[in-house]
């Protein structure tokens, strides 16, 4: 899995801007066991490159994209990170390695349950988790460093904006749900003004229960 992700780092280092991820990065893929957090009859295919199902019509997502969003985050040890779409928590564990806490939420509250249950067994002791449409973000614990959606969402969600700390990072995939979408990377600068960057093609399955923010 390790070697699959770098190679295809490599094939896509025009489009992501870099030739490798981050040494931590890295070694967070290498340690969080992703078979723990497959359904038991995929098991075999826990270390191959790419998304499996998860029930309730999700998926685990692909490591290649699970590293990179990780990377684009540039996380650091006293950092506080959000994400939304804890799924089956994978990606919640690879980043508790890399900052101080991680606050996730996720809208089925099977997975929910799941996830928790599963995070707690597995003794990864900086994660909060809750079950709640990740729209409207966490404001109890905000502002975050990081802020991660691992489901598409037609646009940016304004509260996650408002959340995001100033220097802070923000990965989204955004676009149609159910085709493809952009992977972006939004950094508020020290004065709060947004940059956006489209880094890569992607699909993911929908974010729930969007809000039209014209109302
Ligand atoms: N990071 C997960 C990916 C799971 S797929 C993993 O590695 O396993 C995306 C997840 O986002 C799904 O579990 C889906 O239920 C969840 N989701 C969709 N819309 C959401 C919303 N509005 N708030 C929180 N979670 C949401």
């Amino acid at each position: 899995m390790i070697d699959d992700i770098e190679s295809e780092v490599r094939y896509t280092r025009k489009m992501i801007g870099r030739d490798a991820l981050d040494k931590k990065v890295m070694a967070a893929m290498k340690a969080v066991p992703r078979n723990e957090f497959v359904p038991k009859s995929y098991v075999d295919a826990a270390f191959d490159n790419g998304p499996l199902p998860i029930g309730h019509g999700q998926t685990i997502s692909q490591p290649y994209i699970v590293a990179l969003m990780t990377d684009l985050l540039e996380l650091e040890a006293d950092d506080i990170v959000l994400e939304i779409g804890t799924g089956s928590g994978y990606q919640t564990a690879i980043l508790s390695q890399l900052c101080k806490q991680v606050y996730t939420i996720e809208y089925v509250s099977a997975l929910a349950d799941i996830a928790k249950a599963r995070l707690d067994k597995l003794g990864y002791d900086n994660i909060e988790a809750m079950s709640g449409n990740g729209y409207d973000g966490w404001p109890e614990h905000a502002p975050y460093d990081g802020i991660i959606v691992t489901a598409a969402a037609s646009h940016i969600p304004k509260p996650l904006i408002e959340q995001l700390k100033p220097g802070g990072k923000l990965v989204i995939p955004v676009g149609r749900p159910h085709l493809y979408q952009e992977l972006m990377l939004v950094e508020k600068d020290e004065d709060g003004e947004l940059n956006m960057r489209d880094v890569l093609g992607v699909a993911f399955v929908p974010l729930q229960g969007e809000r039209d923010e014209n109302i």
